[in-house]
């Protein structure tokens, strides 16, 4: 029950010794091989669990491997390669502290991006350039609509405190966003969602946007 045996690789094992993280929670030491084999996830867990190293490892992990994928520029906004979504703003910038952690010297790059401040700023920061794109559903959203961001290259979505998004009322937004990913050409997205409780809700946006999914309760 330790990382090394998880196998993340070298630099993302330093960076897990790096934040002083000893042993895998279980949300991590089971999710993050079942993401890491490719599958889609539907976990139950809670704040404090360790969540968000559970799916942004795997993310991270991921992208290391497509780095090396041509991505258009400037015609329709940035192409992020994964999507975290969240609820809030201050949920958004821990997931966006904690990602940037993990990804030191993987050149991996996190940008946050949420409402409640000018959307100019975040332009600005999103055309540097974004692998991981943390965002609040409605931000999302707008970045969308002024044709700043485009989803097409999209291969890893988390949906994090799904319940409570819905709770806020962002399904729509959600939906108008994940649509956006299934554009063609067919892609090839592996999605996680996190969530606390299973409502039927969160039931059937697991089965309109996840294909083949484990579901993990811990
Ligand atoms: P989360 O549930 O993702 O919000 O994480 C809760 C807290 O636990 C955060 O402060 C993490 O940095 C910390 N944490 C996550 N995984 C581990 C671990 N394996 N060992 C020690 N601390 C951890």
């Amino acid at each position: 029950n330790t990382f090394a045996e998880i196998d993340l690789g070298e630099v993302l094992n330093l960076n897990i010794q790096r934040c002083k993280y000893v042993k895998p929670t279980p949300v991590q030491r089971n999710a993050i091989p079942i993401l890491a084999a490719g599958r889609d996830l539907m976990a139950c867990a809670q704040t404090g669990s360790g969540k968000t190293a559970a799916f942004c490892f795997p993310i991270i992990s991921g992208i290391m491997k497509d780095q090396h994928i041509e991505r258009p520029r400037g015609v329709r906004g940035v192409y992020p390669l994964a999507v975290i979504l969240s609820p809030t703003r201050e949920l958004a910038c821990q997931i966006h502290d904690e990602a940037r952690k993990f990804s030191y010297q993987t050149g991996v790059k996190v940008v946050v991006a949420y409402g409640g401040t000018p959307v100019n700023q975040q332009i600005r920061e999103l055309e540097r350039g974004v692998d991981i794109l943390v965002a609040t559903p409605g931000r999302l959203n707008d970045l969308l609509e002024r044709g700043r961001v485009s989803l097409q290259m999209v291969k890893f979505l988390a949906l994090d405190e799904a319940d409570r998004m819905l709770d806020m009322g962002f399904e729509p937004q959600i939906r108008k966003i994940v649509q956006q990913m299934d554009m063609p050409p067919p892609g090839v997205r592996q999605t996680m969602l996190f969530s606390a409780t299973f409502p039927r809700e969160i039931q059937r946006l697991a089965s309109d946007f996840l294909s083949n999914y484990i579901f993990l309760a811990v």
